[in-house]
């Protein structure tokens, strides 16, 4: 298998409003460590990662540099950025700071519970289809609503998947992909595979995951999660 420079964007600088509390969701301690700590951990112990680039709001590029990187010893975080407004913004500045070349995987820095083992599943499916997704077959029915509250169709649940991060492209591709949209006026999307869809038309791979890899988003996910470290 080709080596390749892989570099790792993940992404901390959301608000988190859906949690209410004060604290940002990823900077929560679950049993004693933030959060965000536990994502940085996967990346940092995955031997195809080289580098780390971490994005977060620029009031927090110090504390994250004390009591992360430098607390726990992140040697491969070589860069703490400042994010942007909406998720895009951040992933954008995340892949100007990156090097030109290889792969990069950006992942939800919400996502604690992301393994080293679908990490280098992720990388090795990205060098063989350039772009790639984790995710999961949906165990629920899923329903498509209209504007008014009411089904409108149902699609059929073995072909709906939940997506989940990381999501690793070649550069060139992710890199192509964002410099359009940002371009637009209307950018209406919600992860990066999206991009790279609406921008390039270019085929994703779904690469199966972890239910486990859950993003935390509200009060009842931080539950989960401290029954899942323990
Ligand atoms: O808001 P959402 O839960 O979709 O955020 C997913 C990830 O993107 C989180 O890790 C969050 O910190 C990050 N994010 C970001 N910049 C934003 C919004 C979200 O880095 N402006």
């Amino acid at each position: 298998m080709e080596t390749k420079y892989c570099t790792a964007i993940v992404l901390a600088a959301g608000r988190g409003t859906r949690m209410g509390t004060k604290t940002q969701k990823q900077y929560l301690a679950v049993k004693g460590k933030p959060i965000l700590y536990y994502s940085l951990k996967a990346f940092e112990e995955t031997p195809s990662i080289d580098e780390i680039i971490l994005v977060t709001g620029e009031q927090e590029i110090e504390y994250c540099k004390k009591n992360i990187v430098e607390k726990y010893q992140f040697s491969k975080i070589k860069k703490i950025i400042a994010g942007g407004k909406e998720r895009y913004d951040s992933v954008w500045a995340g892949i100007q700071h990156a090097k030109a070349d290889g792969y990069i995987c950006v992942h939800d820095g919400a996502r604690p519970f992301i393994s080293r083992d679908i990490i280098e599943k992720g990388i090795t499916e990205a060098k063989k289809y350039q772009a790639c997704v984790i995710a999961v077959p949906v165990k629920d029915t899923i329903k498509i609503a209209n504007s008014d509250g009411f089904v409108e169709s149902t699609p059929e649940r073995s072909a709906v998947w939940a997506i989940q991060t990381p999501q690793i492209f070649s550069y060139e591709i992710i890199y192509k992909a964002y410099e359009n949209l940002m371009k637009q006026e209307e950018r209406n999307v919600t992860d990066d595979a999206m991009v790279v869809e609406k921008m390039l038309n270019y085929p994703i791979r779904l690469v199966e995951g972890e239910y486990k890899n859950i993003k935390i988003t509200t009060m009842e996910d931080l539950l989960v999660a401290e029954a899942f470290i323990q």
